[in-house]
């Protein structure tokens, strides 16, 4: 078996050591959104009627939202939250938000090639219309149309690059190693694909606060630490109900994503696999310079365990990816997001990665659950005669697709058959995950053999063969 770059670079201990000294446990983004768009809102007490009712006030709930109010002005929407806006995976991810809506070119061609040109217009348009929204509704999450910088960190991904770039996409450039390395000053790089136009960077938490911001301005009502526990559809619409409140609505969507989901058929649907993430202090012009990267691209390597990192507004990087942890039992408790062992690896990959930054230090560092689905992608349906519609298992690739699950949802409680609700990716439902002991089992020997493939010249070993031709998988 092989080494990576990553071992046979390793800095030294004292390099990581020095650099997570003084480490926070805390959401970077979060603790960066003003105090303006971190209101306080009330929990949901006493009887409330709607028109629609979303659970969930993350990307999914709130574009639903919004998109509702585009398309019916005077509608009454109530937005119900179990904790807070934007806390959890849209507050906390890496803010690459990426026009595909199949979790890339390969994962869609695989499964829906037959729909990949319809897939691949609507995602940029989607994308467009997310980039157009800052403008739209005087929003501001720091969109940066960027692109995205795929390197090749070993030998053998080099060969995975040229085949990538001879398929002609538009907006595809390969750079061999001189031109990269001129791009983004890292001794690692091998040759990258920049893919220029399909991905844009956000500020994710600003995402979530300015769309709540922008919702509540057109009169929707979001209640916050209330947590829905149940679905009442006995009458003519629908009742969501918590502990202190009901909100009695003609129609619902949920948009609980990795949580427990009120349907129950959709309880095996998606598993939460956590992805664990650093942030270093903003650096200084001395060291911006010493990496180059003007471009400023999302940058995410070719391993199967890959990493993704990115520059912010004021020239911070993000790193994370790598590890991703299944925990037996499929659950999201705040404890599965302390991992030092992961900190210390992604600290350390990050100085192979730049070793001229030694010395940079890391100012926080968190964790959250990736909403993974057995296709890569969400799964939409609708529940109780169409009054309920729910869209969920962006397996870490929501930032943009969620406004496009949003719009699907909407079309589906209508009933309207269009481009989006006859797409079959949209109409058959993917295989679930099976219960435990089975989930924990397949989930960690496939991440074993994906680490070994990594080791391995990225040859892909039986279980992940027969994997890929089940059409079924694991992946961050
Ligand atoms: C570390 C990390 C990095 C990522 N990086 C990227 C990236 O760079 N690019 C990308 O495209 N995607 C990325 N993702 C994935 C992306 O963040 C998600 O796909 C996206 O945010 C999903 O949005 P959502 O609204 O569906 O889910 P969430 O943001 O999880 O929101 C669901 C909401 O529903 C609420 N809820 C759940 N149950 C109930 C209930 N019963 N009652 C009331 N409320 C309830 C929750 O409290 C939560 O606020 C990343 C994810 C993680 C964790």
């Amino acid at each position: 078996m092989g080494t990576t770059v990553f071992e046979r670079r390793q800095p030294a201990a004292s390099i990581i050591d020095r650099s997570l000294a003084a480490t926070r446990h805390s959401v970077f983004w979060i603790d960066d959104l003003p105090a303006r768009l971190r209101p306080d809102r009330a929990a949901l007490t006493g009887t409330h009627r709607a028109d629609l009712v979303v659970v969930g006030a993350g990307y999914t709930g709130l574009w639903t939202a919004l998109l509702e109010k585009q398309r019916n002005p005077d509608a009454k929407v109530v937005v119900v939250e179990a904790q807070r806006v934007g806390w959890a995976a849209s507050g906390r991810n890496g803010g690459f938000c990426e026009a595909s809506l199949t979790h890339g070119h390969e994962n869609g061609m695989a499964r829906w090639p037959n729909e990949m040109d319809v897939l691949n217009r609507l995602g940029r348009q989607n994308l467009d219309e997310i980039q157009a929204s800052e403008a739209e509704y005087g929003m501001d999450f720091q969109f940066e149309r960027t692109g995205q910088l795929a390197p090749a960190v070993e030998e053998h991904q080099v060969e995975w690059l040229r085949e990538w770039a001879a398929e002609g996409e538009e907006g595809v450039v390969y750079l061999d190693q001189d031109e990269v390395q001129a791009s983004v000053h890292s001794p690692t790089y091998l040759a990258a694909v920049w893919e220029k136009d399909t991905c844009g960077m956000v500020h994710p938490a600003r995402l979530a606060a300015e769309l709540a911001r922008v919702v509540e301005e057109q009169g929707v009502e979001i209640f916050e630490r209330s947590r829905v526990t149940g679905l009442d559809t006995s009458g003519t619409g629908v009742t969501v109900r918590t502990d202190a409140g009901t909100v009695a609505a003609s129609r619902a969507v949920l948009a609980t994503n990795v949580f427990p989901s009120l349907i129950k058929r959709n309880r095996l649907m998606t598993v939460p696999v956590y992805d664990y993430v650093l942030m270093t202090e903003p650096l200084s012009g001395e060291q911006l310079a010493s990496i180059g990267w003007a471009d400023r691209q999302g940058i995410g390597d070719m391993a199967n365990q890959f990493h993704y990192y990115r520059i912010t507004e004021d020239d911070r990087i993000l790193f994370g990816g790598y590890d991703a942890v299944y925990h037996y039992g499929r659950k999201v408790r705040p404890e599965h997001e302390n991992r030092p062992e992961t900190w210390r690896t992604l600290a350390s990959h990050f100085f192979t990665t730049f070793p001229q930054l030694e010395g940079l230090r890391f100012t926080h560092q968190w964790a959250g659950a990736i909403d993974t689905s057995t296709q890569f992608t969400a799964f939409f349906g609708t529940a109780r005669d169409r009054r309920v519609a729910y869209a969920a298992g962006f397996t870490g690739l929501g930032v943009g697709s969620t406004r496009f699950a949003g719009n699907v949802m909407l079309d589906l409680l209508d009933g309207v058959e269009n481009e989006r609700t006859t797409l079959e990716m949209v109409r058959k439902r993917p295989l679930p995950f099976p219960p435990e002991p089975a989930a924990a089992l397949g989930i960690n020997l496939t991440r074993w053999s994906l680490d070994r493939a990594d080791h391995d010249r990225g040859r892909r070993n039986l279980l992940l063969k027969t994997l890929d031709a089940l059409g079924l998988g694991f992946d961050s």
